[in-house]
């Protein structure tokens, strides 16, 4: 518990069981538990293959009842004249379920939805129930998107138009009226606070959206010579997301609040503030103002918007707003898993190496004469007498001085000191400066079958943390430190930041891959052995025997639900994952959706082959390679059964 932290970034949903397994409890502290382990290998015994991304629906409605429920006794404790009606900002996941699940979560709190783009106001429209819970429509606008979103209140819709450009209040007067329907409009401001963390620029004089206070004023003007002034209801402002600092928050509603009581007294019917996104998420569990963490909760967040808000009403003797959130990263980062195997291991050369022999070259008895010397009184010197006698012996190597195999059987011992030495340095409480970087030189590459490009964007754009960690064996001592690389050729697809208490560590700790065991007269089987065969037994390659005869190595990465998916790119071809939403039944549980990631034909399509015309042109490839007697027929079949069952098959490895 303590390695991955699971407790600080994983409660009340994701911690360990008694045999050493995640447990998924997606009501919280309400009742009902799974785990996970035992679901994945349900979900791939119904031929659902890995990486699978799980939704945990309950997780979603938890957090839409938890967020309400914050707000509610904030405005209780507070004695807050208003009310709070929060809307989700569809930008964060579109994914239909998704967002049907939470319009239909959220109705009893008239809970909305916030478009920021034309693509998104047609989802949000048309998902969005006429229950009086808000659709605010953010985001750059054309003619269309104004007149599409006022036509929708004929339908019963209640949207609010965000101006974000200056330019769209004369669009949004002129569109009005035209239909002869008055619109109720709303001003994003770009507050001075400065916001925090990846990405605090999203506030600020220079920031990319929302209008400055001269603007502001500008805007008022035009609608109050349209006559539209009493249109103008709500005040808007986003600091950027996974705002750490609760200082900055409180500091921006305060400005918030300011800006919000002067536009009343201008003569705007003010009546919402809306108070943006930037609720952030504990992804290292360390409960601090690191970028990866955040130093308050969410029932400080309500507290300090209700508090702050009714302060600058009262100053002012104006009626306190209905307060709105758009909140997305702390709706639905939680409830989406991606479960991914281990494909293979790469491990740094090391084991026991042989004794050098007198005749053996000098470089070569001086690392043996290291490697046999260390211990922990002198293992930093030891360590640099081992990296000089490794240099140099490169240098002998490219000077001709020493043969290829004197050069591996160098390098050999090199890493056996280093082994050594680590082995040392594991038992320190303190460790010299110059060993820090000793993990991550002798770290294992854990090959795994996900795309970070596609699954975690934001670890690759942005080295964003997410916790990672096995989601089995947590009960055994994972000896093996790693990174992980992903199936893309690309040097950038690895994950090597991992959570660690407000700091970033470059290895994770993770099992031996083992064995799976053979079954008595019958070739590899189901049943797994308890011993441990370890992936880092030497073979020369370096790297780990075939996996087909291993047991299977899960890795859960969580808190993915937010952003991860609808950013995720195909490089390399890499396609959409396998996708499931469990709920909790009475007895178990229930598979909701499954949403099939894509197949080969798919990301194919994406980039404009056509499955048909593909396995034509290799038939036809095949039938002139008949003609010039280079195939078989027998090899020609096969080759084109495998190029159509690849096309339709899954773009992940399969186990
Ligand atoms: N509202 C706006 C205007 C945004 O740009 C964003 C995203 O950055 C959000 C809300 C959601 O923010 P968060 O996911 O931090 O809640």
């Amino acid at each position: 518990e303590k390695l991955y932290r699971i407790q600080g970034w994983g409660e009340p949903y994701f911690s360990i069981n008694a045999v050493g397994h995640v447990t998924v409890s997606p009501k919280g502290d309400r009742g009902g538990s799974l785990d996970l382990f035992e679901l994945v290998e349900a979900l791939k015994g119904r031929n659902l293959e890995l990486p699978l991304l799980i939704r945990f629906s309950d997780i979603l409605a938890d957090r839409i009842e938890r967020l309400n429920a914050c707000f509610a006794k904030a405005i209780a404790r507070y004695n807050y004249p208003g009310r709070y009606q929060g809307v989700y900002p569809v930008k964060c996941n579109q994914h239909r379920h998704l967002v049907e699940e939470l319009v239909q979560v959220g109705h009893p709190y008239q809970f909305g939805l916030e478009a920021g783009s034309k693509p998104e106001l047609m989802i949000a429209l048309a998902t969005l129930k006429t229950d009086g819970a808000l659709l605010i429509c953010n985001g750059h606008k054309d003619r269309e998107y104004i007149e599409t979103a006022l036509l929708s209140m004929r339908l019963g819709q209640k949207p609010i138009i965000v101006i974000e450009q200056l330019e769209e209040v004369q669009l949004v007067i002129d569109i009005s009226a035209k239909l002869g329907i008055e619109p109720i409009v709303g001003v994003r401001a770009k507050l001075s606070t400065k916001g925090s963390g990846r990405w605090g620029e999203s506030t600020g004089d220079r920031a990319k959206f929302g209008l400055t206070l001269p603007e502001i004023l500008s805007g008022v003007n035009q609608l109050r010579d349209a006559g539209l002034l009493n249109a103008l209801q709500l005040l808007h402002f986003h600091i950027g997301s996974q705002t750490s600092a609760i200082s900055v928050i409180k500091d921006a509603i305060r400005e918030a609040s300011q800006i919000y009581v002067e536009l009343r007294a201008l003569g705007a019917n003010m009546n919402y503030l809306d108070v943006g996104g930037g609720l952030a998420i504990d992804y290292d569990g360390s409960k601090t103002n690191f970028h990866a963490s955040k130093n308050y909760n969410m029932q400080n967040y309500a507290n300090d918007i209700v508090a702050e808000v009714k302060e600058a009403c009262e100053a002012r003797q104006i009626p306190a707003p209905v307060l709105i959130s758009e909140s997305g990263r702390a709706i639905a980062s939680h409830q989406s898993v991606l479960i991914f195997d281990v494909l293979n291991t790469s491990d740094v050369l090391s084991g026991e190496p042989a004794p050098a022999h007198q005749n053996e070259h000098l470089i070569i008895r001086n690392l043996w004469e290291t490697y046999g010397n260390i211990t922990v009184e002198n293992y930093q010197e030891a360590y640099h007498d081992a990296i000089q006698f490794n240099e140099e012996a490169k240098s002998l190597f490219n000077l001709g001085y020493l043969s290829l195999t004197q050069r591996a059987r160098a390098e050999q011992l090199y890493w056996a000191c280093c082994e050594k030495i680590l082995n040392i340095v594991r038992t320190q409480d303190y460790v010299p400066d110059d060993l820090e970087d000793i993990e991550k030189i002798m770290a294992s590459i854990y090959y795994v079958n996900l795309s970070v490009f596609q699954s975690v964007p934001d670890s690759w754009a942005m080295n964003q943390l997410f916790p990672i960690m096995p989601i089995h064996r947590l009960n055994e001592e994972p000896t093996c430190r790693g990174i992980l690389a992903d199936l893309t050729c690309d040097s950038d697809g690895k994950i090597n930041q991992f959570i660690d208490l407000r700091d970033v560590k470059s290895v994770l700790e993770l099992h031996p891959l083992r064995k799976a065991k053979v079954q008595e007269n019958q070739g590899s089987g189901g049943e797994f052995t308890d011993k441990d065969t370890q992936s880092t037994v030497l073979e020369e390659s370096g790297t780990t025997s075939h996996p087909q005869t291993r047991e299977p190595y899960y890795l859960g990465l969580f808190l993915v639900g937010a952003y991860q998916e609808i950013m995720g790119n195909l490089h390399n071809l890499f396609g959409n994952t396998n996708t499931v939403h469990i709920r909790l039944a009475p007895r178990g549980y229930e598979i909701e959706h499954l949403v099939k990631g894509d197949t080969i034909t798919e990301v194919l399509s994406y980039v404009q082959y056509d499955a048909e015309d593909l396995v034509e042109s290799i038939r036809r490839r095949t039938e002139q390679a008949l003609r010039d007697n280079s195939i078989t027929l027998a090899e020609s079949q096969r080759l084109l059964q495998n190029y159509q069952k690849s096309l339709s098959s899954y773009t992940y490895l399969s186990s």
